[in-house]
């Protein structure tokens, strides 16, 4: 086990790295690994070594879509008290977005978990509590709804699950990668064996990665090891935390309650199996089954990107914020066109924090 501010190890990595003569192109699919590569110059240092770094679909609220955006505009619209996570309200709609609703007169909570959702639907108020998040954050909600709850709240699921996007990327070939870096607290949740099929059908090498800067650096050089040596595995460089299987009690929980359907991303067209719905047992505290007046129109309605955002493409690793004409001129975090900038997991946002502010 490193010291996880060893200076002399990053040094040696660095060098290893530059002695390199390939170059790699990785990506990871995390909003904490993306923070951690741009507060600490990483990417700066890996173009040194002749390493490009990427970010993917790492950010939750980035990924869901305009159209589950609507959804929750619209209950707020009809009435219901919509609960959900503080960055959700910012994020522009079509044209408004669950902030303006909220200043129109709305019911909209910004809540800090689940539970202060439950709370308020316990005092006979119709709630429904958006879900955003990966694997990280389903087995909370899964936990939740199987306890006994009241008739006034429901989930409108808007979780998804990682490894299909995963897939997803590498089926579409847009981004020539040489390795992915797996995102350390959703493979707390999976463990590692669900990325080494993505790893043999792909030939790609992986390496699940902690949050601390040599985490990443060391990520980096396992994978260049694997490049040099022609292997194309799953490798645990988060060990500390990560383990083969994940937490089977957390994946119990999800399996019990969810099942995985196909669905779109922001940025991405149908992913299969890569969102998680309530399984039909709990439909009854299920927003989409409940309010299915409401939101039919909206299901039924084509919803497009801001004009001149592009956070689509930033999800796909396909362009940088920095390549957005509106990045940090029209789109900032205090005026945000598209989620990226919202998110404090979102590319652009990050990207903005430790360039301009
Ligand atoms: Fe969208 Fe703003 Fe990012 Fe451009 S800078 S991609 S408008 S969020």
């Amino acid at each position: 086990m490193f010291q996880l501010r060893d200076k002399e190890l990053a040094r040696a990595i660095v060098e290893q790295l530059k002695s390199r003569d390939e170059r790699l192109t990785v990506m990871h699919v995390c909003g904490t690994h993306q923070d951690t590569i741009v507060r600490h110059g990483l990417d700066g240092l890996l173009e040194e070594c002749n390493v490009n770094i990427v970010q993917g679909p790492g950010c939750p609220v980035c990924v869901t879509t305009p159209r589950e955006i609507e959804m929750a505009i619209a209950l707020a619209e009809a009435g219901v008290t919509v609960a959900t996570f503080g960055d959700m309200l910012r994020v522009p709609g079509a044209e408004t977005s669950l902030q303006t609703v909220k200043a129109r007169g709305g019911d909209v909570r910004v809540v800090y978990d689940i539970n202060e959702a439950v709370k308020l639907a316990e005092q006979g108020t119709e709630v429904v509590f958006i879900a955003v998040g990966f694997e990280t954050t389903a087995p909370t909600t899964a936990s939740v709804l199987l306890r006994e709850l009241p008739d006034t709240f429901s989930v409108l699921s808007c979780h998804r699950v990682i490894p299909p996007a995963v897939e997803a990327i590498l089926q579409a070939g847009e981004v020539a990668l040489n390795g992915l870096i797996d995102p350390g607290h959703v493979s707390v949740i999976i463990g590692a064996s669900p990325y080494e099929s993505i790893s043999r059908r792909h030939g790609i090498p992986q390496v699940i990665a902690g949050f601390e800067p040599i985490d990443v650096l060391m990520a980096v050089w396992m994978l260049a090891r694997q490049v040099d040596e022609g292997r194309s595995e799953v490798e645990n460089e988060y060990s500390r935390a990560v383990s083969q299987e994940g937490n089977q009690r957390a994946l119990q929980a999800i399996d019990e309650v969810f099942e995985p359907v196909d669905a779109a991303w922001r940025g991405f067209p149908v992913i299969p199996d890569s969102k998680l719905a309530l399984r039909s047992c709990f439909t009854e505290h299920d927003a989409s089954r409940r309010y299915a007046d409401v939101l039919a129109p909206v299901a039924a309605m084509d919803f497009k990107e801001p004009p001149g955002c592009i956070c689509g493409d930033v999800l796909r690793g396909v362009c940088t914020p920095e390549e957005c004409a509106l990045f940090a001129g029209k789109c900032t975090p205090q005026h945000p066109v598209g989620p990226c900038m919202v998110s404090r997991e979102g590319s652009c946002n990050i990207a903005f924090r430790y360039t301009h502010d």
